[in-house]
């Protein structure tokens, strides 16, 4: 039975992945930071079938002796601070977890488990002010944030590690990928929500940024299994992972409330607490090296991704709410 242990296990990406990785039979364990209270909404299903330890992005002890107890045929990297807007308010601490982390977790398994595939989850906000459409491998990097720039910093440490040091490490560069396990945050998440709420009579307007830019968004439920493709091939490389088509956040607000049955104009208030000091405008991926040497496809569409997150906050607010 192979191991496999996922920081970030507690996050959109590592639930996901921790589902998938059972079953094929791995077992799994997940890094957990220490706090007070138990983040374990999104695992709470798979809590009795995967094994926790306490570990920091911050620590490196911590993560040298967790990859040495438990000795992972695989590592997944998914723990960071993840949310752009917050990388601007708090820049030096996005950078110790997105970008030094990522160094700790590397010399946790140079140090402990050598022969060990490692993942780094990589990030379309590397292309930021995109220098080329679609984005692809090969694109260069212009981050537009402080997140952003950490990420850059993760991808190449990745592959400095790769060369370096003989590592099977690969940086998978993934564009936005939702569900309904999405922070509340995200703007696809923050839309299908509001709708949801206004439509039940509990919230009357929804205030959002910039309606204008526009992500190539996909489902997570999809991309975890190109993360995991990309730990079994023969040589470790770096690969774009995205659906190829892009979508407007006013595209995703129509989408959304037109599943409630109502029209996002009357609703949606710009707001410009919710703009950002830099935006990045516009990403689409090219995951042709995905399709051709993966075997990748996804599987599932926007529309039907943005229709199972309503769907699922409907489920979930439909007590409070007045029908
Ligand atoms: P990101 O691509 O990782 O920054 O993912 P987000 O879901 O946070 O944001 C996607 C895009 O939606 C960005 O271009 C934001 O500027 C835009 N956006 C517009 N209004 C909002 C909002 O109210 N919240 C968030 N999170 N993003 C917004």
């Amino acid at each position: 039975m192979p191991t496999a242990l996922i920081s970030g296990i507690t996050g959109q990406d590592g639930s996901y992945l921790a589902e998938f990785l059972l079953d094929k039979g791995y077992r799994v364990i997940g890094i957990v930071r220490r706090s007070s209270t138990t983040p374990y909404e999104r695992i709470a299903h798979l809590i009795d079938r995967v094994e926790l330890v306490s570990a920091d992005l911050l620590d490196q002890t911590s993560l040298t002796d967790a990859v040495g107890l438990y000795q992972p045929d695989e590592v997944y990297n998914l723990a960071a601070q993840s949310f752009v807007q917050t990388s601007w308010s708090q820049p030096v601490l996005t950078g110790e977890f997105t970008a030094l982390g990522v160094t700790r977790m590397l010399e946790a398994v140079k140090k402990a488990a050598p022969k060990a595939r490692f993942y780094q989850a990589s990030s379309s906000e590397m292309f930021g002010k995109v220098q080329e459409s679609p984005q692809r491998e090969t694109t260069p990097f212009y981050p537009r944030s402080p997140y952003g720039v950490a990420k850059v910093y993760a991808h190449w440490i990745t592959v400095n590690y790769r060369e370096s040091f003989g590592l099977y490490a690969v940086s998978g560069i993934l564009f936005n990928h939702e569900s309904p396990r999405r922070g509340l945050e995200f703007v696809t998440r923050k839309v299908t929500d509001g709708a949801v709420r206004i439509k039940l009579g509990l919230a009357r307007e929804l205030r959002l940024g910039n309606l204008e830019a526009r992500r190539d968004w996909g489902y997570a439920g999809d991309y975890v299994d190109a993360m995991w493709r990309m730990l079994q091939q023969d040589t470790p490389d770096d690969y774009v992972i995205g659906t190829g088509k892009t979508w407007s956040v006013r595209q995703l607000c129509d989408t959304a409330f037109r599943a409630v049955g109502l029209d996002y104009r009357d609703y949606v208030v710009q707001d410009e607490r919710f703009f950002r000091p830099a935006e990045v405008d516009l990403l689409v991926a090219d995951p042709a090296k995905a399709r051709r040497q993966l075997g990748w496809e996804p599987q599932v569409g926007f529309e039907e991704l943005i229709d199972t997150m309503v769907r699922a906050d409907m489920d979930r607010h439909a007590p409070l709410g007045r029908k």
